[in-house]
């Protein structure tokens, strides 16, 4: 399940998810070394759309389209294919993504606007794509947003073992085309589309507030993997840099989501990714998904 495109609203803005790749069945250690699955199995309202009964979670890339003011906005472009990385599961893919991207209405050239809301592998592959031996630029129309903190932790020691590479293949010829843009991390970028720093996960992570008349929405890119960490906060995730700095920043921006209400959209939140998270005891929430 889980890889048919998806839309909602945020107000008059549209917000459609892309899949690349959704996982189910996955031992919660893997990737919350302080889970098991009794822990996860603790949280019922988890399953069914986003564990299994036996407290194996499912994890989703996804990149997010957001129409506003005219303007398209591609949010976290996933892994891309072809690409070597270290990850097997991510390592040189054939995935029909921009298939999926065609299909649900969008064409590359109308991308105006990309935003990474961090430079790990799996959000920025669809940047670039193989031709003629060459990675060259995907949205060749879109203003492609970085932050100085990330671009700089990519570049510079520790991150993950992929960083040279994604570099490379991935942010390098975006700026050697001319099509990247240096934002602060709380950039307003018009239509409603806000960032905020939500570092921890990576030294110069963003997160996109959207808001529209009344409405608020969050896409929250890694500060957050799985919604079992709405109750589980604490729960680290193996490429959290600063894992107490994740913790804190994981529990600021829940209780924010809370307090406003907003439409949150997990970046890696599997099959029903948008609702909202409700207070759920102290220093503990939980996530219902949107219908
Ligand atoms: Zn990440
Ligand atoms: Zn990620």
């Amino acid at each position: 399940m889980g890889t048919e495109t998806q839309q909602w609203k945020v107000g008059t803005v549209t917000i459609t998810s892309v899949v690349e790749e959704e996982s189910w069945g996955i031992p919660p250690q893997f990737f919350f070394p302080a889970a098991g699955a009794a822990g996860v199995q603790r949280h019922d309202w988890v399953v069914p759309d986003f564990a299994d009964a036996s407290g194996n979670v499912a994890l989703r890339i996804q990149a997010l389209v957001v129409e506003t003011a005219g303007r398209r906005v591609l949010v976290d472009p996933c892994v891309g294919n072809g690409k070597p990385r270290s990850f097997p599961f991510w390592n040189e893919q054939s995935w029909p993504f921009m298939d999926r991207f065609t299909a649900a209405g969008f064409d590359p050239v109308d991308i105006d606007v990309v935003v990474h809301t961090h430079l790990h592998a799996d959000h920025v592959g669809w940047d670039t794509r193989l031709e003629a031996g060459r990675w060259v630029p995907t949205f060749t129309g879109a203003r492609h947003l970085y932050t100085q903190r990330e671009v700089d932790a990519l570049r510079g020691p520790g991150g993950s073992p992929d960083d040279d590479a994604v570099y490379a293949d991935s942010v390098a010829p975006i700026f050697d085309a001319g099509l990247a843009d240096i934002v602060s991390e709380d950039a307003d970028l018009g239509g409603g589309l806000r960032l905020e720093a939500s570092t921890g996960h990576t030294p110069g992570h963003v997160s996109v507030w959207i808001e529209s008349g009344e409405d608020v929405g969050l896409i929250t890119g890694d500060f957050i993997h799985h919604p079992v960490q709405c109750a589980e906060p604490g729960w680290a995730e193996i490429g959290d840099a600063d894992v107490d700095e994740a913790r804190v920043t994981r529990k600021r921006m829940l209780a924010r989501a809370a307090e406003t209400g907003a439409l949150v959209i997990g970046t890696h939140f599997p099959n029903r990714p948008a609702g909202r998270v409700v207070v759920d005891g102290a220093g503990a929430w939980r996530f219902e998904a949107a219908t």
